[in-house]
């Protein structure tokens, strides 16, 4: 579904992003992993084109989409993203927050934007929350409408930057659920998370990036019981 060809990215004089190849196949959930400033995030965002590269090939679905006559916004509008601070709307309900992109962006009618909103918020225990705006709701909550609004227009990749990393560690559970319901689902993710229990139990693959270079990737299980590169076994051990 996703494939990223010698990717580099720089701020200045530094490299964030030095020759990033990743595959990302339909219906797989990879874990981003590696330190702080690692490039996680910009990687992320480069997928979204957010940022602009200064070499390499992005392919979605075998499309060229860092060709610069492509148009962001169509592309934008296959892939869903979350980031770590959940940014509803605050003047908008949950349900409008939700229904957004499917009525501006895919021009759906709003009784079937809101039916598709309702379904997807009731199956993540939400659904009383509707007509309520996003301050009436916990951190928790507020980052499971993010979610849920993220995929309410059936993107065929969905984008997850550290979104548990801004809660309360009581509230870190029910995001994490709900992420390993959409992967149960068969929903293909990207994620960057410090979460290591968790990449490991979700994950199908987990890629550790340092210093904007993939260091390693290799399926969850092995990633974890048998590092193959020292740097990899640095950074897990931190962990343990
Ligand atoms: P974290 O785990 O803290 O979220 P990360 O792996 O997501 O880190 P990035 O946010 O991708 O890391 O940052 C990678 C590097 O790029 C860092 O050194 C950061 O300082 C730098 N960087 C990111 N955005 C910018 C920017 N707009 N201008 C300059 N440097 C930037
Ligand atoms: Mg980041």
């Amino acid at each position: 579904l996703l494939r990223l060809r010698g990717i580099r990215r720089s701020y200045g004089e530094k490299l964030v992003l030095d020759g990033v190849d990743l595959d990302v196949d339909t219906h797989e959930v990879v874990a981003l992993v590696g330190a702080s400033g690692s490039g996680k995030s910009t990687l992320l965002r480069t997928i979204n084109l957010l940022e602009t590269i200064d070499d390499g090939v992005i392919l979605l679905d075998g499309e060229d989409v860092s060709d610069p006559r492509v148009d962001a916004d169509r592309v934008r509008a296959r892939i869903g993203v979350v980031f770590q601070h959940y940014n509803l709307f605050p003047h908008l309900s949950v349900l409008d927050n939700v229904t957004l992109a499917a009525r501006l962006v895919h021009r759906m009618p709003r009784a079937a934007a809101e039916a598709k909103a309702l379904e997807l918020l009731d199956s993540v225990g939400l659904a009383e929350f509707a007509k309520a705006f996003p301050d009436r709701l916990s951190g928790g909550q507020q980052q499971r409408v993010a979610i849920v609004r993220a995929i309410a227009t059936g993107p065929e990749l969905l984008l997850l930057d550290e979104v548990t990393s801004a809660l309360d560690p009581e509230l870190v559970g029910e995001v994490l659920a709900l992420v390993r319901s959409l992967a149960d689902r068969g929903t293909t993710i990207v994620m960057a998370t410090h979460e290591m229990a968790f990449a490991r139990e979700v994950a199908d693959r987990v890629v550790f990036l340092d210093a904007g270079r993939i260091i390693e990737d290799a399926p969850a299980r092995e990633f974890f019981a048998s590092p193959r590169e020292a740097r990899t076994r640095e950074f897990l051990a931190r962990f343990l």
